[in-house]
């Protein structure tokens, strides 16, 4: 069976680029009929966080990614971290090092100072350097490993990127566990992937120079390790990061700046070349059935908020008015108390055509339920359009149709164009822009609009 994991680290909310991550995985094991686990890789005491964790479950569940098994925990698991331990030590893979920070960091800056790349020296493999009773690490003894294994490059397939390999003397002893007795992610990785029978790993092409280190543990250990694909990064625009401002947010961030989730989704899935499914319109249930996890582009994908808009408003046009009445409670806590069943049916219909987000339709709405005016917008008014308004006062409420309206008033007044539709418009929807119209007077409760002319009517003392 296909075995699958989404792993993040709890320490920030779940990106544009960790969804995506996890996207992919959800989508290659349902493709695969196999099995989606969830793991938080919480080992790092001082930057995870439960309300992180909380955020991340939540945006999980909003974008509809479901798991088969877990949350599974590494700060639960650490009694099975440490039988592992005593293993590699038993087979002298791991070593103490005594080295402190600044030692260490003293070293990097004489390589540096010589132009090499920064590696640890393996001093406390030749010398016992400490006396009693001093902190250390286990450091992956990698020397041994070559001579072990015969191994001096170590080269993988990628699922995703073809070949990969590396020199292995270019890669220092690496830490193990950490002073508080804590293992560090790379080996608690793979203690879980072993565990939890993992066959395909997906994550973001920042763990490619990990994935070496990972390898050589399941060496060590004796273990096959599983099938590695690394996505391409997400970048902003302008091929630097995603920052806050290029749409590096959260994805709850998505949901209250007025995204569907279905277009949150389909966009992660299909920016840079998709992951492999064939078109941007296709259903979920589409998306899995053509889902070709070989066709995922190599390169970085850039990423673009104006085309997750564009969706979007697609998608608001072809949402049905019930299933968009559904997710403006769900997300926004919708509620009103004016309009029922097909009215309101029939209201959410209209709003939602050319709408861009969820926040455009909310406050489009209040248009029908608030029967406020901006007095500002009645102050430049002159004779004429007093007398327009006079004549709405005493017409509106015998006339049902839009066009009938305007038929009478026009023939009643000597304002044409903008001059004529401006004040009407805010007669009717008490803005001077919004939705059309025809739509809010035949659909606007008789007492929200009553209350607004009745309002217009003090302001305007007539
Ligand atoms: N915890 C890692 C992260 O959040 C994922 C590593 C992995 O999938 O192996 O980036």
């Amino acid at each position: 069976v296909t075995r699958v994991r989404f792993a993040p680290s709890p320490t920030g909310g779940l990106h544009p680029g960790n969804a995506r991550v996890a996207i992919f995985n959800y989508l290659f094991a349902r493709h695969y009929s196999g099995v989606n686990i969830l793991r938080f890789e919480d080992t790092d005491e001082e930057r995870s966080s439960k309300v992180y964790e909380k955020s991340i479950l939540e945006d999980l569940k909003w974008l509809s990614i479901d798991f088969d098994e877990g949350p599974f925990y590494q700060s639960k698991n650490i009694k099975r971290y440490k039988e592992v331990i005593e293993e590699l030590t038993s087979k002298g893979f791991l070593f103490k090092c005594y080295c402190t920070k600044e030692e260490l960091k003293h070293e990097r800056e004489e390589q540096a100072k010589k132009g090499l790349p920064p590696k640890y020296s393996g001093k406390c493999k030749h010398e016992e350097t400490c006396k009693v009773g001093c902190e250390y690490v286990l450091r992956f003894d990698v020397e041994k490993f070559i001579k072990e294994t015969g191994i001096k490059e170590l080269s993988y397939l990628d699922e995703i990127k073809g070949q990969i390999k590396t020199d292995l003397s270019k890669i220092g002893d690496f830490v193990i566990v950490k002073e508080s007795g804590i293992p560090t992610y790379n080996f608690a990785v793979v203690v879980d992937d072993i565990d939890l029978k993992i066959t395909h790993v997906f994550r973001g092409e920042d763990h490619i120079s990990n994935t070496f280190r990972q390898i050589m543990i399941f060496k060590a250990l004796a273990k096959d390790y599983p099938k590695y694909g690394h996505l391409p990064m997400l970048l902003a625009k302008d091929r630097t990061k995603l920052s806050k401002r290029s749409g590096g947010v959260p994805i709850h961030e998505f949901r209250k700046q007025g995204f569907l989730s279905s277009a949150v989704f389909v966009h992660l899935a299909f920016i840079g070349g998709c992951i492999g499914c064939i078109e941007e319109k296709a259903n979920l249930d589409k998306m899995i059935e053509n889902f070709n996890y070989k066709k995922t582009a190599v390169a970085p994908t850039v990423y673009d908020i104006e085309k997750l808009t564009y969706l979007n408003t697609k998608k608001l046009c072809e949402i049905s008015a019930i299933d968009l009445l559904k997710i403006l409670k769900s997300d926004f806590d919708f509620k009103t108390i004016v309009y029922k069943d097909e009215n309101l049916l029939k209201i959410i219909e209209v709003l939602k055509e050319g709408a861009r987000t969820l926040v455009n339709i909310i406050d489009d709405f209040s248009v029908f339920e608030e029967s406020g005016v901006n007095k500002d917008f009645l102050k430049d008014f002159k004779d004429e359009e007093k007398n327009l308004f006079i004549e709405f006062l005493n017409n509106y409420k015998n006339i049902n149709s839009f066009s009938d309206l305007k038929e009478t008033l026009s023939s009643k007044t000597n304002l044409k164009g903008k001059k004529f539709f401006m004040p009407l418009r805010i007669f009717i929807t008490g803005r001077t822009c919004g939705p059309s119209l025809k739509d809010v007077f035949s659909l606007i409760s008789k007492d929200v609009l009553n209350k607004r002319i009745e309002k217009i009517r003090q302001v305007l003392n007539v």
